[in-house]
């Protein structure tokens, strides 16, 4: 692995930079894997056993070795995300810095492919709102895949510019702004990125992060958070990134406590700090994250009118055996109904008036001729009623359903049914008299055919 010259000459002197250890680890070839939890869905991975935790963050584990988790059953029903280790650093901006037992308006401003925003949406609770956005628009698809497995109710994607956000003046607790960037900090995991990276490159995404920031930041409260993070080692996406936020934004900078054990180096700057992942140093790859608090007044969004209109008690009627309907709204939008969080409602039909929301509650599915057809993401929610039948798949049925194949099933239950592994649903199937109909999404399905030897 050759790393550009220009960039190590850059990084010489930066807190924590060590030349020799940075470039040993590039050549390693070593990989590191983690994953974090679902907690909604289990409580601790099952796949190996002894794994160590990742120090900075209660979901997150290491992995010995990295197995195949297209063939993991799990890994399609939403039971973990695979995440870079530094990224979960995330939980402490958010812990230390926000009362996440508050319902909150959270924003995820550059979501796709959903690291992030599944994180989130494990810390905050169940009465809060986060809005992940992506502006770029197969990737916002990406995003919005993720978030239909991870299976939570109160999450809306959106697929708008920064800027559009000036429509909702201080309607955010929290933002979260993963910045485009150079990527350096991935150099290890992909190598090929190497080929693209410039300093013309670095000083380009640093003008662009911060028109992003300039753009975004109407839409956070006054004393509201922001957490600014991106995986380039420049400092002129990093620390200059923070010094502008405080002297042309008037952001307050937060400190974080660390514990000296993770090896994350605090870089202290005036008024700001922030936190340097070097992947000679943590067991994870290149991060850096600063933290700030929003001291002056914005404007505040205006009194607002509900315009949507919840579902008619006959049609809800229609879906109770489907779902329980306690603390849920049921919205239409072109005949797709869609479950809301109660509390939600309004903040809900707000973003569906002002912003481009490409998915927001859990898609039920829709009602044809007084039935509903169950969508595959009312089946990863959880939401699903516990009369709805559901039978167990073995290992390999389970494959087999994934991979979108036929096949057979020992089952007395007729009908719509959830496909289950180890007590998780993965989707929907409907046994017929003669045959199964396997409703996992085509677009989903697992297109490999044999499991790699591991
Ligand atoms: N937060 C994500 C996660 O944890 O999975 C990773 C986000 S990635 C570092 C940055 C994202 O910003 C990309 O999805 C990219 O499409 C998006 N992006 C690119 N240009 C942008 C722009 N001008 N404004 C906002 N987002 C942009």
């Amino acid at each position: 692995m050759q790393l550009p010259s220009s960039l190590i000459q850059s990084l010489n002197g930066l807190p924590g930079f060590d030349e020799t250890a940075f470039v040993a680890v590039h050549r390693s070839g070593s990989q590191v894997t983690s994953v974090r939890i679902n907690p909604r869905k289990i409580s601790a991975p099952s796949f190996q056993t002894g794994m160590d935790p990742v120090p900075w963050s209660g979901l997150g584990y290491y992995l010995a070795h990295r197995p195949s988790f297209t063939f993991d059953p799990l890994f399609h029903a939403g039971c973990y995300y695979v995440q870079e280790a530094s990224s979960m650093f995330l939980e402490q901006a958010l812990k230390q810095t926000a009362d996440l037992a508050k319902p909150l308006k959270v924003l995820d401003l550059c979501a796709a492919p959903g690291g992030k925003t599944t994180h989130l949406q494990s810390l905050i609770s169940k009465d809060s709102l986060l809005v992940s956005n992506e502006v770029i628009r197969s990737r916002a698809a990406v995003l919005k895949d993720n978030v239909i497995k991870w299976g939570a109710s109160n999450i809306a994607i959106t697929n708008n510019d920064p800027g559009d956000f000036v429509m909702l003046p201080g309607f955010f607790d929290v933002m979260v702004v993963d910045a485009p960037c150079s990527g350096s900090g991935l150099f290890r995991r992909d190598e090929a990125a190497i080929s693209e990276w410039s300093e013309h490159g670095v000083a380009l995404c640093s003008q662009r992060q911060q028109r992003i920031l300039a753009d975004v930041l109407p839409a956070l409260k006054e004393d509201g958070v922001l957490v600014y993070s991106t995986c380039s080692y420049s400092k002129e996406e990093d620390e200059d990134i923070l010094k502008w936020l405080d002297e042309e934004m008037g952001l307050e900078g937060i400190e974080l406590n660390t514990e000296p054990g993770w090896n994350v180096i605090a870089v202290k700057e005036g008024s700001n700090f922030g936190y340097r992942f070097w992947p000679h140093r943590v067991k994870g790859e290149g991060l850096f994250m600063g933290v700030f608090r929003k001291k002056d007044t914005t404007g505040r969004l205006g009194k607002y009118r509900v315009k949507q209109k919840p579902l008619s008690a006959k049609e809800a009627g229609l879906l109770t055996n489907w779902i329980g309907t306690a603390e849920r709204q049921f919205v239409s939008f072109g005949g797709r109904i869609y479950a809301w969080p109660e509390s939600l409602f309004e903040a809900l039909d707000l973003l569906a008036e002002k912003m481009k929301v490409i998915y927001s509650g859990v898609l039920v599915g829709e009602l044809v001729r007084d039935k509903l057809i169950p969508d595959h993401a009312l089946a990863l929610s959880g939401l699903v009623s516990g009369t709805v039948a559901r039978t167990s798949l073995s290992e390999d049925t389970a494959i087999h359903y994934l991979q979108r194949k036929d096949f057979v099933l020992e089952t007395a239950q007729k009908g719509w049914q959830l496909a289950v592994f180890d007590g998780h649903p993965m989707g929907w199937m409907n046994v017929l008299p003669n045959r199964i109909n396997n409703y996992y999404p085509r677009e989903l399905r697992i297109l490999k055919e044999q499991r790699p030897a591991e």
